[in-house]
């Protein structure tokens, strides 16, 4: 991770990326714009920056879920916690969420 990062454009996320998917390393969690956003909704961090929602995360979730959770969380956002408004009546969260409701997000 360190040295990934030291590399010119190479984010944490993307150090992450690389190193979960061509060397099986799990040292992190890949927080991109989806999980940022569902993590919020979801009061799971109150960061808004993503190194520190990854911080947040790693507290939350054993390092075995650390891999998937991200791809849960992309798929969550693309198809139904959606950015401006979410699809809460859809959602299988929402007597679970604490940010259900469009009205809190326009
Ligand atoms: S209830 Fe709404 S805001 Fe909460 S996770 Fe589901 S879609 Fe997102």
């Amino acid at each position: 991770m360190d040295e990934l990062i030291e590399l010119p454009g190479i984010s944490r996320k993307t150090a992450n990326v690389i190193q979960q998917n061509a060397f099986n390393i799990i040292d992190g969690i890949v927080v991109d714009t989806y999980v940022l956003r569902v993590s919020q909704r979801l009061d799971w961090t109150k960061n808004k920056n993503p190194e520190k929602v990854e911080q947040d995360l790693m507290k939350l979730f054993p390092k075995d879920k650390w891999k998937k959770l991200p791809h849960l969380l992309k798929n969550h956002g693309r198809a139904v916690c959606k950015a401006p408004i979410p699809i809460c009546s859809k959602c299988f969260l929402n007597k679970l969420c604490p940010k259900i409701g469009v009205e809190k997000f326009n």
